[in-house]
């Protein structure tokens, strides 16, 4: 009866107030203050992926910026501010909705102001382009967003714009020696939070891999070609996600089984066929990525997975210690980082060493619906709504 209340109460609230609340970003992202702007000067959601990121400069001092945000009449806003003494970082709008701040560009861009006012004295800061590259840098990491200038704008050169910040004393080339050290710096980490998969479904890396890369994208390519018989799985195992001339056989391989032409090279055509030949041959390891001390049916599946190779001896269904062990010792076995949790590489590669020995072979009709119930049905190719995870 209780909870019944609660669960009242909060939907109560939830109608009431609805920016009140914001996701916790992250733990990667720079420290963060949040003032939310007036509901009118913002849109709820996102109509398209996240793919720039926009620089501005205030052209007024930090406080009129927050109370412009805050007024509902403005019609403007940008998702943060960054303060110009100290560089501290504000955030207005949740980066899963669509601050007005760059007419066109507003469906696919995260806006930062940088506070500047000429007229008081205040410039741009140390602090401020440390704080700002930090901030790019994290965001970048979290959509796949590439830490070059194609990517990271100014207001100014938005296509048909009016707009002239930011203006000459915005140093570029200082600012993105800053975006570049933070993201190299991270390079090891950012490859395995930001993996890109097909439609964000996790079993088959975006397409546009290039020979001689080290990534997790080209250990997911190498595993679902494992999985489906074009790549010996012990070579898997032991080759380090490099994109060298043994993968580049097994894709030809696969592109002349698949009516793809025989290329070698991981494009949009072939990421397509590898998705449906996925589909088109099912696996008992949970499809969705899995987290520490949850508990479910998945975790069952995933156990069970575990259970058939010896790295566990119990089903419970809850993600704790036990589950963490198993997977590391699963994932070290199979030259995969050994982080114990379960993402697209681990289900892959549980997929290729569970899998029964007759994939490959015809899939009756009954099998492939069974299957295709299973993944979301999301054609392949369409623009995924990637920030789900901050909607309240
Ligand atoms: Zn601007």
């Amino acid at each position: 009866m209780r909870w019944v209340v609660v669960v009242a109460m909060v939907f109560t609230f939830a109608l009431a107030a609805p920016a009140t609340a914001l996701a916790a970003p992250p733990e990667y992202y720079p420290p963060i203050e949040y003032v939310p702007a007036a509901g009118s000067n913002y849109a709820v959601g996102r109509t398209m992926a996240i793919t720039q990121i926009i620089i501005h400069e205030t052209g007024g001092t930090w406080i009129s910026a927050i109370n412009w945000f805050q007024n509902p009449r403005s019609r403007v806003s940008a998702h943060y501010l960054v303060k110009a003494w100290g560089g501290g970082i504000v955030q207005f709008v949740a980066e899963g909705d669509t601050a007005f701040q760059a007419r066109v560009a507003n469906p696919y861009s995260i806006g930062i102001e940088h506070e500047f006012d000429p007229r008081h004295a205040v410039w741009h800061t140390d602090a401020q382009y440390r704080s700002s590259a930090l901030l790019v840098c994290a965001i970048a990491r979290r959509y796949g967003i590439p830490a070059d200038r194609a990517h990271i704008i100014g207001h100014n050169e938005v296509p048909g714009t009016d707009h002239s910040d930011p203006g000459p004393t915005w140093n570029w080339t200082y600012y993105m020696s800053l975006v570049r050290a933070c993201s190299t710096d991270r390079a090891q980490g950012v490859a395995r939070s930001t993996l890109r998969t097909i439609d964000n479904q996790g079993f088959a890396p975006a397409a546009g891999l290039e020979p001689e890369t080290v990534s997790d994208e080209v250990a997911l390519l190498q595993w679902d070609l494992a999985y489906l018989g074009f790549m010996n799985v012990d070579e898997v195992a032991a080759g380090g996600g490099r994109f060298g001339p043994i993968t580049e056989a097994a894709l030809t391989a696969f592109q002349e089984s698949n009516g793809v032409p025989p290329t070698g090279s991981y494009g949009d055509r072939t990421a397509a066929a590898l998705a449906q030949s996925l589909v088109a041959n099912p696996s008992d390891v949970p499809i969705k990525d899995l987290d520490a001390e949850t508990e479910s049916d998945d975790v069952s599946k995933l156990q069970t997975a575990l259970q058939k190779l010896g790295y566990i001896d119990l089903v419970t269904g809850y993600y704790g210690p036990m589950t963490l062990d198993a997977v590391s010792a699963f994932q070290q076995d199979n030259g995969i980082e050994a982080t114990g949790a379960y993402g697209p590489v681990t289900r892959m590669a549980l997929a290729t060493r569970t899998r029964a020995p007759t994939v490959g072979d015809a899939v009756g009709d009954a099998a492939q619906d069974a299957l295709i119930a299973l993944v979301p049905s999301v054609p392949v190719g369409s623009v995924m709504f990637v920030d789900a995870a901050l909607l309240p």
